[in-house]
């Protein structure tokens, strides 16, 4: 098995797991952002949001919203940024789904995320609705 995420999972790798469940599993980042940046992974290796099964995704949000206020709290922090890096092109770098919980405080110098993004002419938004609505209409991925 050569999916970090999958061995940590499986036990073979150590890491300083907080939450665990037959479908989800968190563990602290190896190198955080801010102090209680936790990751939380779905059992089953899937490399992309869209590839998880309704099930994964219902007990991965679940534990996502068990684990906010703890690690809010666990570091006094004032609020948490919650991410997800979906594919390659958004550096992704493990391709096995993870969520990011990364506590903030005030005046801690990073950006929302509408700081990852540059602004600029972007398309009718009722053009990419219709688009976006289409797709889901004919499932195509
Ligand atoms: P990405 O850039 O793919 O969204 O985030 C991957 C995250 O996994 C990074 O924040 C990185 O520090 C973390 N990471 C990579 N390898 C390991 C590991 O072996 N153990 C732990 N606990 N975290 C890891
Ligand atoms: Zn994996």
């Amino acid at each position: 098995m050569i999916c970090i995420f999958c061995r940590i999972v499986a036990g073979e790798v150590p890491a300083e797991v907080v939450l665990r469940d037959a479908a989800t599993v968190a563990f602290l980042d190896v190198s955080p952002l801010a102090d209680g940046h936790v990751l939380v992974v779905p059992a089953a290796h899937v490399a992309r949001v869209e590839d998880l099964t309704e099930d994964a995704a219902v007990s991965l949000f679940r534990a996502v919203t068990r684990l906010a206020g703890p690690v809010r709290a666990a570091v006094g922090a004032a609020g948490t940024t919650i991410g997800i890096n979906n594919g390659d092109a958004t550096g992704q770098t493990v391709p096995h789904v993870h969520v990011h919980i990364v506590p903030r405080r005030e005046g801690d110098g990073a950006s929302s995320v509408h700081g990852i993004f540059r602004s600029g002419p972007r398309r009718p938004v009722a053009e990419v609705g219709m688009a976006i609505r289409g797709r889901i209409a004919g499932s195509a991925d």
